[in-house]
């Protein structure tokens, strides 16, 4: 059993495209299939609405911030409300990085898409671990 301190991993809400798609879907993948036991999210509307209970998580455990662009969403709101993420991940600035085109659908990932969502929630996965072997 993993007793680290769990990891908090906050995809921003990203409705607007499909690079926000892409956050939430590797997001659920990581705390659903990848790293289940290591990691809990937060909600970020709550965490904006101002929700003390998601501000003090994001205060006493590290978090991993995923966002679907360089505005950041997710980061800021976290460092403005609790403190600064360990980590995070700009997903528009790896795609380019990958040579790789977002998916064009922001409602649905198509198969590429969610092959995607698989490779980007593996490196989440990574970073997961990275931040429990710091701790
Ligand atoms: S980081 Fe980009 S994709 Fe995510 S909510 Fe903000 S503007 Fe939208």
């Amino acid at each position: 059993m993993n007793l680290k301190p769990k990891v908090g991993v906050v995809s921003c809400s990203g409705e607007c495209c499909a690079l926000g798609t892409l956050s939430r879907v590797a997001t659920r993948l990581v705390l659903e299939e990848l790293r289940p036991y290591q990691t809990v999210t937060l909600c970020l509307p709550l965490f904006l609405a101002g929700e003390e209970g998601e501000h003090t998580f994001a205060k006493e455990y590290p978090t991993i911030a995923v966002d679907g662009c360089g505005k950041l969403c997710a980061r800021k709101a976290i460092a403005r409300f609790s403190k600064e993420p360990v980590d995070g991940v700009d997903v528009e600035a790896l795609l380019k990085e990958w040579r790789v085109k977002p998916p064009k659908d922001r409602r649905v990932l198509n198969d590429d898409g969610i092959e995607l969502a698989r490779r980007l929630a593996k490196l989440l996965a990574e970073k997961v671990d990275a931040v429990q072997g710091a701790a």
